[in-house]
């Protein structure tokens, strides 16, 4: 298989990226990068710091202060990466509701996504790597060399949302899950500021009927195919 230096992976929420990125860098032995994971960490720190959400200024100065880490797994725990915010273990914390629910207007404010764009790239300085997000192909990394936007029905994105959370014993309506992931990718998709919409250049993958390996086979494909 040729191998790209960067491979951007995108789509809304629910949709496998980061099941599918982390099998995909497995595959290729390429750094993983979750963006989404920066993003709720900063949310949660504005949470844990009675930060007002829609206080843009308190935002971007907060996104500037922490430090957000993440690396390989330290706990065995099915996670699949783990994520420190000030040295301090947030790997669980950030898959919450409650950040779920912030997420999307943290990540609305221009100053707090030029800082974590500004790190995202510098991770992303020395190829090999897959990065999943919401804006890598269109904003990030517009030059990735394989740019893959990955897709779902809303109802199948909240099924699955519910099943990921009632494997940690949490268990939620469907419909309110549903209402939940509607809302995000709205306020995602229409925010001014990188907005979530597939690169020109990216090829969509629907994911629908397909399992895990499936969507994983169509992606690998993807990315083998010689650039045009
Ligand atoms: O991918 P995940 O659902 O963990 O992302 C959480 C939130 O972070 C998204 O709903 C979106 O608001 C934000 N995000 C973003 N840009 C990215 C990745 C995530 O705005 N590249």
């Amino acid at each position: 298989m040729p191998t790209p230096r960067t491979i951007a992976i995108d789509g809304p929420a629910g949709a496998g990226k980061s099941t599918i990125g982390a099998l995909v860098a497995e595959r290729l032995g390429y750094l993983f990068l979750d963006t989404g994971a920066m993003y709720r960490a900063v949310a949660h720190a504005a949470m844990r710091r009675g930060v007002d959400p829609d206080d843009a200024d308190a935002l971007g100065r907060l996104a500037r202060e922490v430090r957000i880490a993440i690396g390989p797994p330290t706990v065995r725990d099915g996670r699949a990466y783990t994520v420190l915010l000030d040295g301090e273990d947030v790997t669980w914390a950030i898959r919450s509701g409650d950040i779920d629910r912030v997420v999307p207007q943290v990540a609305r404010v221009p100053a707090v996504r030029d800082a974590m764009v500004e790190q995202q790239r510098a991770l992303a300085g020395n190829g090999r790597v897959v990065m999943v997000g919401r804006d890598i192909g269109t904003v990030v990394l517009p030059d990735a060399e394989r740019k893959v936007f990955l897709t779902a029905s809303a109802a199948e994105r909240a099924r699955r949302r519910g099943d990921e959370l009632a494997a940690r014993g949490e268990v939620r309506p469907r419909q309110e899950l549903l209402h939940e992931i509607l809302r995000r990718d709205e306020i995602d998709s229409e925010r001014v500021v990188s907005p979530l919409r597939p690169a020109e250049d990216a090829v969509v993958v629907q994911t629908d009927w397909l399992s895990v390996g499936q969507a994983l086979d169509k992606v690998l494909r993807v990315i083998a195919r010689p650039a045009a």
